[in-house]
C-alpha cells in the first residue's frame, strides 16, 4: 500500500477551485466579489429562514449550503451524475454522500489545518470529504481483491468465476439452494447453501426468485433505477493545464487524483490523473494516463456510441476547455460500467417493501452496495459484509446492524 496525499479540484470557469470548496482568497478572486456577496448573504438567508421539510436533495443542499452556492457548485454537477433534477432526487443521498459537511465544519477545518499539520494516516475524526490522505494499492484497488481472492482460495475456499446467479429457491423463510450460469462452460449448476450472502444488485436477486416473491414487491424491485457511467483512458505526451501550485511534481503535473469538470459546456463529470494514484500503473512516467468519466444510463445517446466515436468525443471535450491538446493524445481505452450507481429515485421511496421481505429470510444477507441499493463506498461495503459474517457467528436474527451502515444519526432523527 502507497500513502498518498489526496488532493482533488473542481474546475469551473477554467479556473481551479479547492474541493470541497473552501473560503480563501482563491476562491473569492476566482468567483468575483459580487457571486461571494450572493453566496454568503442567501448563506445567512437560510440559516435565518431554515427550510422547514426537507424532502429532496435539493432542500437538503439549500438548507446546508444556501441557494447561491447550491447553484454555482452543487445543481449543475448533481445533475450531471444523475441525469435528473435535484427535486427528484431523495434528501437521503444527500446525508449519506455529504454527511457532515457544512459551512461552519468547513471553516473550522481551515482555522484547524492552519495550526496543525496532519502527517499521520489516522484521521479517524475528519469528515470523509476533508480527509487528506489515503491508502492505495500500488497496482489499483483490484489488487487488492486478487490478494483476498488468494488468501481464501490458499484456506480451502472455492472461488466460481465468470458465473451469473439466476434462480433462487425459497421455503419456509430461508433459501435452500441457487443456480446458476457458468458464461465459460455454459452449463447451469445448482448449489445448496447454509447462508447466503448477496452483492447481485436487488432487482436483479428478486427477479431471480420468480414467483416466490409477491407482486408488489416486484414492482418495487422493477422500478429500482441505476446510473451507468463509460470511463475513458488517454495517454497523453501532456496536458494543456500546468501545475499551479506549491507541489512540486514530476514534469510539472498537476498534483491532483481527481478533477471535477463543473464546466456546464461539456457532458464529463470527472478527471482521474492515474500518475498520482500510483506511478506503478503508469509505465512511462514522462507520459500521463488519465481517466474521464461520464454518467449516463444504458441504452441511451452516450451509451449507444461506438467506442471510437466516443474516444474522439471526449478528446474533443477535454480540447474545449483546454485541458489537454488533442494532438498529445498517443493511446486510448474505453470501458462502459453498468449499475454504478443505484440511485434515490424511481421506486426508491418504497425500498423498505423490499427490504422487509429480504430480511425475513433469515439466512440470507444483502450486503455492499448494489446488493442493498444504497450509496455504499468501498468501506461501507466491507464492513456490511463483516456485519453479516458477525451475525451468522452469532446467530442474530435482525439485520438492522448491516442497514444502519452509512446511515447518518441525523437523518434518523429527521425520519
Ligand atoms: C466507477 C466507480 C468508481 C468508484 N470509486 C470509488 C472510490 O473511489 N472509493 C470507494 O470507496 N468506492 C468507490 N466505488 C464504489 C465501490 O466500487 C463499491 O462500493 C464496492 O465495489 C461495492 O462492493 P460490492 O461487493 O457491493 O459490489 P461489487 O464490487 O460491484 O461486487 C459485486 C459482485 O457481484 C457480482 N454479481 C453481480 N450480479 C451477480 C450475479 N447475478 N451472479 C453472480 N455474481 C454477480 C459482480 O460481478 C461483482 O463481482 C466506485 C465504483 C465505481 C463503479
Amino acid at each position: 500500500m502507497l500513502i498518498r496525499t489526496r488532493l482533488s479540484r473542481i474546475f469551473f470557469l477554467r479556473k481551479f477551485f479547492d474541493y470541497p470548496i473552501t473560503l480563501n482568497g482563491k476562491t473569492i478572486s476566482n468567483l468575483g466579489i459580487i457571486r461571494i456577496i450572493k453566496i454568503g448573504w442567501s448563506y445567512i438567508w437560510i440559516q435565518i429562514f431554515p427550510v422547514k421539510n426537507v424532502n429532496s436533495l435539493e432542500d437538503f443542499f439549500i438548507s446546508r449550503f444556501g441557494k447561491e452556492l447550491y447553484k454555482t457548485f452543487f445543481k449543475d454537477y448533481t445533475e450531471k451524475v444523475w441525469g435528473v433534477p435535484c427535486t427528484e432526487i431523495a434528501a437521503e443521498w444527500g446525508a449519506q454522500r455529504i454527511k457532515e459537511l457544512s459551512v461552519k465544519r468547513a471553516l473550522l477545518h481551515a482555522v484547524k489545518s492552519i495550526f496543525k499539520k496532519e502527517s499521520s494516516i489516522e484521521q479517524k475524526n475528519t469528515d470523509t470529504s476533508l480527509i487528506e490522505q489515503f491508502m492505495y494499492p500500488k497496482l489499483g484497488p483490484g489488487q487488492m481483491w486478487e490478494t483476498v481472492a488468494k488468501i481464501v482460495e490458499e484456506k480451502g475456499a472455492i472461488i466460481i468465476k465468470n458465473s451469473e446467479v439466476v434462480n433462487l429457491n425459497i421455503a419456509e423463510n430461508q433459501v435452500t439452494e441457487l443456480s446458476y450460469y457458468n458464461h465459460t462452460t455454459n452449463l447451469k449448476s445448482v448449489v445448496k447453501g447454509d447462508y447466503f450472502i448477496s452483492t447481485m444488485p436487488v432487482r436483479d436477486l428478486i427477479t431471480a426468485m420468480e414467483d416466490k416473491v409477491p407482486a408488489d414487491i416486484k414492482t418495487v424491485s422493477e422500478g429500482l433505477q441505476y446510473r451507468d457511467f463509460i470511463t475513458v483512458g488517454l495517454l497523453l505526451n501532456k496536458l494543456k493545464i500546468k501545475n499551479g501550485t506549491k507541489i512540486t511534481t514530476l514534469n510539472g503535473l498537476v498534483p491532483d487524483n481527481w478533477i471535477y469538470i463543473q464546466e456546464r459546456d461539456v457532458k464529463v463529470g470527472r478527471l482521474q490523473i492515474f500518475n498520482n494514484w500510483s506511478p506503478y500503473m503508469v509505465a512511462d512516467l514522462d507520459k500521463v494516463w488519465i481517466g474521464l468519466e461520464y454518467f449516463c444510463n444504458e441504452g441511451d445517446e452516450l451509451w449507444e456510441m461506438t467506442d471510437s466515436e466516443f474516444i474522439q468525443f471526449a478528446i474533443n471535450e477535454l480540447h474545449s476547455i483546454d485541458i489537454i491538446d488533442k494532438n498529445e493524445v498517443i493511446d486510448s481505452a474505453i470501458i462502459r460500467m453498468p449499475k454504478t450507481y443505484p440511485a434515490y429515485f424511481g421506486t426508491y421511496p418504497q425500498f423498505n417493501l423490499i427490504r422487509d421481505f429480504t430480511d425475513k429470510l433469515e439466512n440470507l444477507f444483502l450486503i455492499g452496495r448494489n446488493g442493498m441499493h444504497k450509496y455504499n463506498n468501498q468501506d461501507h461495503s466491507m464492513l456490511t459484509a463483516i456485519m453479516a459474517v458477525n451475525n451468522i457467528i452469532t446467530g442474530s436474527k435482525s439485520k438492522d446492524n448491516i442497514w444502519n451502515i452509512n446511515t447518518e444519526e441525523e437523518y434518523h432523527e429527521e425520519k
